[in-house]
């Protein structure tokens, strides 16, 4: 495996644009940061004639870093979702199936007493003009630590021997559904008394 880097290697335009596209700049999306980083280092970027598929076991903050720095997306359908609530992704590259597990490791992630604290007070909208400053700075704080910490003190990286790339997204026919008339990927339509529903129909009508 390559050189480690000790702290970000993202230059100050990115980390704006970065910022722009997530809406601001929190400790979930220097994670996130930080794990795009290694999957840029140890698999590549996505192209068209290299991709790279990502699959995230969280939908938090970080996922924003991942799509815009390495262009796995979603739209793109080479970003997929598994919901274990992990800060866990793995990335492969469907030309070699080199693939690669970035996890975070235990305590990584973890907030000062004092922040946690803090937390649960500002968040329901309450604490002092003062604990929601000092809230603020805990947080930024936090978020500069992982940007500067050495990048194996964040993650656990983990080199995947035969691991299974996800099939290309195929293009679906759609169908009208019988309750809405809305055209829907035909995947995703469910039968109910005959009538072929879609998701939104069928659960209206189930749980009648
Ligand atoms: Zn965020
Ligand atoms: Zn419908």
């Amino acid at each position: 495996m390559a050189e480690q880097r000790s702290g970000t290697g993202v230059n100050p335009t990115t980390m704006t644009e970065i910022v722009r596209f997530h809406g601001h700049m929190c400790p979930g999306l220097a994670m996130g940061i930080r794990a795009a980083e290694v999957a840029l280092r140890e698999v590549g970027p996505h192209s068209s004639d290299e991709e790279v598929v990502a699959l995230t076991e969280t939908d938090m903050c970080g996922v924003d870093a991942i799509q815009y720095l390495t262009g796995c997306t979603f739209g793109k359908g080479n970003l997929i979702h598994l919901d274990y609530g992990k800060n866990a992704y793995t990335f492969m590259r469907r030309s070699d199936g080199r693939a690669v597990r970035v996890s975070a490791r235990p305590g990584a992630f973890d907030r000062s007493p004092e922040h946690d604290e803090l937390s649960s007070r500002v968040r329901n909208g309450g604490g002092t003009e003062e604990e929601q400053a000092r809230y603020k700075e805990l947080r930024a704080n936090r978020t500069e630590a992982i940007l500067r910490a050495p990048e194996e003190e964040l993650y656990a990286i983990e080199e995947l021997e035969d691991a299974e790339v996800p099939p290309t997204a195929r293009i679906h026919d759609s169908v009208a559904c019988a309750g809405c008339g809305e055209l829907t990927m035909e995947t995703r339509v469910r039968k109910l008394e005959g009538r072929a529903l879609c998701p939104s129909c069928f659960e209206a009508a189930s749980s009648r």
